[in-house]
């Protein structure tokens, strides 16, 4: 099967492709669907299996169905929201997810610290539909109330096992209690050592499974 026949829309498809991705890697084949019908998922995906098209493109999909119909306000709070352990993962996904995005209108940022915090800003007035970016500057954000997290219905926590070990536990959680209630969690971890399984528990219902 290929990614039309996992619920993708023709332009998502389309942007697939221009990404070289034709055909659906065993991640996607396994994500795809169950992001579609909006169950949490837990996959154990690492670097170049395709993890971030897995997550990327279905979020993308139900961000827009979503909003099928409204109109993209100025100023709109962001739907979707992936956390990166660093800023050059999140520039990473962001190369990818952006262009899922763009294919059917909607819009990215980055939030990542070591850099002023304006342009950041600046961008979240004006709106934009996902949020890609490193716990510490995104915390940072949310608590001057720069950062409105509560209409976030998908929060991905991507290289969950990174992130606990570089100290974001705390943050990461913190985080995700401020996205909307009953928001979908999608985590993707090499391992799932103590702390992973402490977001395990707290923020996923009933998951879907995948590992390699
Ligand atoms: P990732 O694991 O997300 O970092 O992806 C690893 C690499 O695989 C990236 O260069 C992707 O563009 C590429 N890729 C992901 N999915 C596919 C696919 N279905 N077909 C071909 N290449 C892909």
């Amino acid at each position: 099967a290929g990614f039309a026949e996992l619920g993708l829309g023709d332009n998502i498809v389309r942007a697939l492709a221009g990404l070289g991705a034709e055909k659906p890697f065993p991640i996607q084949a396994a994500t795809v669907a169950p992001i579609l019908e909006g169950r949490d998922v837990l996959a154990r995906g690492r670097t170049g299996s395709g993890k971030t098209i897995a997550f990327g493109a279905p979020l993308v999909e139900s961000i827009l169905r979503a909003q099928a119909g409204q109109r993209r306000e100025f100023g709109r709070a962001p739907k979707a929201l992936i956390l990166a352990p660093t800023r050059e993962l999140a520039l990473q996904i962001d190369r990818t997810v952006q262009v899922i995005a763009r294919s059917v209108g909607l819009f990215t940022t980055q939030i990542y610290g070591g850099v002023p915090q304006a342009r950041q800003v600046g961008a979240l007035k004006k709106g934009v539909d996902i949020i890609i970016g490193t716990p510490g500057r995104i915390e940072d954000l949310l608590n001057q109330g720069k950062l409105d997290l509560s209409q976030v219905q998908v929060a991905v926590l991507d290289e969950a096992d990174h992130m606990c070990e570089l100290g974001f536990l705390e943050p990461v959680q913190r985080i995700l209690r401020a996205t909307a209630k009953g928001s979908q969690k999608l985590l993707f971890s090499a391992t799932l050592d103590r702390e992973v399984a402490a977001l395990v528990d707290e923020f996923l219902v009933e998951p879907a499974v995948y590992e390699v």
